[in-house]
């Protein structure tokens, strides 16, 4: 591959023309997933069930194979990028992974590999992802009602992700709930959910939710403001700051104390009506291969034609720094959900990865 630092060369600092620097590559490996989450595949709810075979997914040949996933990875790793997160469609669907997982360890540089799923196979992968050396797991939970759990995501698989949940946490991994927070379908959930960051090991995120993806059924009215969600946390208890959460990425974290004394761990995570782009340290890469600099723009460097006509590790440094270079300020959305006319992006979010 030639793209491992030995060590003696340390890698150049990835700044960009606003002074962030760039440090965290998320790899959307596949566009495939095993639910079909009303908010990420472009379906109604009452529309899921029956629209389950009608999603349109990548060909085999689209995507980027294990190995161009890793030469890619490697050249990353070498410019500084020494965080990695998983994410997809469903990363846990793509056979292979655990190898895969294997080869990323290997690289020099790279500190930290993380993986975001929605839980359905983590009762069969989650002990040989703890033994392919992944510690934390993004676990996406938008209800704790069986039955919702069914409408939203299209399969009756809520024990399933459950049972997941609980192994996860066992084995020693650190566990982050996900919840997509979404008006009339689970607001009413919010408290039960600060409940469960009060009685369980893991720290619970509400994300807003946003428009990806041009069918994706987004609407103001379904929005709801991190704001809004913590002001009814805060019925449960008292929100604490937690300092030093530069490893929390984009989420503001809190500790949750409720009158017993019962402490947990709250994150809200607010693109639309807080946005952290100041703070952005990220780029993506989409399942069929385009750097992305932002989830909320369609500005993309095709590295899968880099990788497919013979370029160099050199022609993907060049990519890599062009996309940094050219990286915006913020995204199309500043002025919150007001401001969104249509969706800024029009990729699935599946190939994108959240
Ligand atoms: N399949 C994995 C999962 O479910 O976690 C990884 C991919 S999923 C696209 C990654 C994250 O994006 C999930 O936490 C999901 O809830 C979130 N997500 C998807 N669409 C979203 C939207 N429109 N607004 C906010 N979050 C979204």
């Amino acid at each position: 591959m030639g793209s491992k630092f030995s060590g003696k060369n340390p890698p150049e600092l990835l700044v960009d023309q606003f002074s962030r620097t760039i440090s965290y590559l998320r790899l959307s490996i596949t566009d495939r997933c095993n639910l079909r989450c009303i908010y990420c595949q472009p379906k109604k709810i009452e529309e899921t069930v029956p629209h389950w075979k009608s999603v349109e997914i990548l060909q085999h040949r689209d995507l980027l194979t294990y190995e161009e996933l890793l030469h890619f990875a490697s050249v990353a790793v070498s410019m500084g990028m020494d965080k990695i997160r998983l994410t997809g469609g469903e990363p846990l669907v793509r056979r292979g992974i655990l190898n895969f997982i294997r080869s990323l360890n290997n690289l020099e540089g790279l500190k930290q590999i993380r993986l975001t799923t929605n839980g359905v196979l983590l009762p069969e992968l989650a002990e040989p992802l703890f033994q392919a050396g992944i510690r934390h797991l993004n676990i996406s939970l938008d209800t704790l009602k069986p039955e919702k759990f069914a409408r939203i995501t299209g399969r009756d698989l809520f024990h399933t992700v459950w049972q997941g949940i609980q192994i996860a946490k066992n084995l020693g991994f650190q566990v982050k709930l996900n919840v997509v927070a979404m008006r009339g379908i689970n607001d009413d959930e919010f408290r039960d959910f600060a409940h469960l960051a009060l009685q369980e090991p893991l720290q619970v995120r509400f994300i807003e939710f946003m428009p990806v993806g041009e069918q994706a059924g987004w609407d103001k009215k379904d929005f709801i403001s991190a704001s809004e969600i913590q002001s009814l946390i805060m019925q449960e208890g008292t929100l604490t700051p937690q300092k030093g959460q530069r490893s929390e990425g984009p989420a503001r974290v809190f500790s949750l104390t409720d009158r017993e004394g019962r402490q947990g761990s709250v994150g809200f995570i607010s693109p639309i009506s807080h946005h952290f782009c100041d703070s952005c340290n990220r780029l993506r890469l989409t399942s069929e291969g385009r750097l992305r600099s932002c989830l909320l723009s369609d500005q993309e460097t095709d590295i899968r034609e880099i990788l497919r006509s013979g370029g160099t590790d050199d022609d993907l440094r060049s990519a890599i720094r062009l996309t940094i270079m050219t990286k915006k300020k913020g995204h199309a959305m500043q002025e919150g959900p007001d401001s969104i006319a249509q969706a800024p992006c029009h990729g699935r979010m599946s190939r994108i990865g959240g």
